[in-house]
């Protein structure tokens, strides 16, 4: 409400009326209010300024204008009021300019938002942009950790890579049992060993896991797209695949990383089971029985062609993973070919 306005003046007219009767308890309720006010607009308002993205931090938003028409009101009616009434407001005008510092806080962040400093104080970042200008791709992004199926399909997934030893033992072993899988590289990683997948991956699918693995849940949209930007072409450069997958480091996934993806049309992939080596040590036979127990149609499973040695477990009982769960009646495909399977049956 402005200074101005018909109720403020009432509300005016109002106080005036009460501090000629001597009624000083008048005031009390007005100052809670406004402390309650003050409390309520500084407490939320750096997080708001976070919260609800450039659209709604415009001009209206620090809350700054309303405690200073508020403190202007006792100037106007300053020789009416009593001694005690004048305490009372100049506790009030305290706290509105406490507000109003609280405020300038806040109107701080704002500022932070309109000059798309994101993410803001280190927190998730947004997913959308303003001013921008229209977003390219196709306008939305599917999230998928598993396929509804009733068909026992399986998509075995593979991260981090390609690494000498790692990859070549995994591709080895995929070779021997014509299974397909999908391996969600690393594009610095394929540039620098380009040699370990050439002309292995005909059967297999190559998705992207950013450029060197760093956390882009907290990357807004620029750097995010210049992260697997950089980091799609080089899998299509070592590969000869343009992935139209994204798996995000850690499966972690801000808005900066959602909106980047979107805009390169990808679709982002997470898993549904995965591989669990420290349970296992030593035991590849007993890993891949725990594996087989576990499977369900549709399952994305999570397993690294990069790692400490205890990770080998996975890779050393794949053999027999694969003989379980095809005797199990399980087929194996990638994931392109899971997802598929999913707009078949839908
Ligand atoms: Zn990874």
């Amino acid at each position: 409400m402005g200074a101005g306005s018909p109720g403020d003046a009432a509300r005016q007219a109002d106080l005036r009326a009460a501090d000629a009767a001597g009624d000083a308890h008048k005031a009390g309720p007005e100052m809670r209010s406004a402390q309650e006010t003050g409390a309520k607009r500084t407490d939320p308002d750096p997080d708001d300024a976070d919260q609800p993205g450039p659209d709604q931090t415009g001009p209206d938003q620090p809350g700054a204008e309303q405690p200073g028409g508020e403190v202007a009101a006792p100037e106007r009616a300053g020789p009416r009021w009593s001694r005690e009434s004048r305490r009372a407001l100049l506790r009030r005008a305290c706290l509105v300019a406490a507000g109003a510092g609280l405020g300038a806080v806040a109107f701080a962040e704002a500022a932070d938002v309109l000059d798309r400093n994101l993410p803001i104080r280190g927190g998730a970042a947004g997913a959308t942009e303003v001013d921008r200008g229209p977003h390219s791709g196709a306008g939305q992004i599917a999230v998928t950790w598993r396929v509804q199926t009733d068909r026992k399909l399986v998509a075995l997934t593979f991260d981090d890579g390609p690494q000498p030893n790692w990859t070549e033992l995994t591709l080895d072993t995929l070779d021997r049992y014509d299974v397909p899988a999908t391996f969600f590289m690393v594009g610095q990683r394929a540039l620098k060993n380009p040699g370990v997948v050439h002309g292995r991956m005909a059967r297999h699918e190559a998705a992207n896991h950013s450029w060197r693995h760093n956390d882009l849940a907290r990357a807004d949209a620029q750097r995010a797209g210049d992260d697997l930007r950089r980091s799609h072409d080089a899998i299509a450069e070592v590969t000869g695949q343009e992935p139209a997958l994204l798996r995000p480091p850690y499966g972690h996934l801000g808005g900066g990383a959602l909106l980047a993806a979107a805009r390169m049309n990808y679709r982002v992939v997470l898993w549904s089971q995965q591989m669990v080596e420290s349970e296992f040590p030593g035991d590849p036979a007993g890993h891949a029985r725990h594996i087989i127990d576990q499977m369900a149609p549709g399952t994305i499973l999570l397993a690294h062609n990069v790692g400490k040695p205890d990770r080998l477990v996975a890779l050393r009982g794949l053999p027999r993973m694969i003989e379980g769960l095809r005797e199990r009646g399980y087929e194996f495909v990638t994931v392109s070919q899971l997802l598929g399977e999913t707009s078949r049956s839908v």
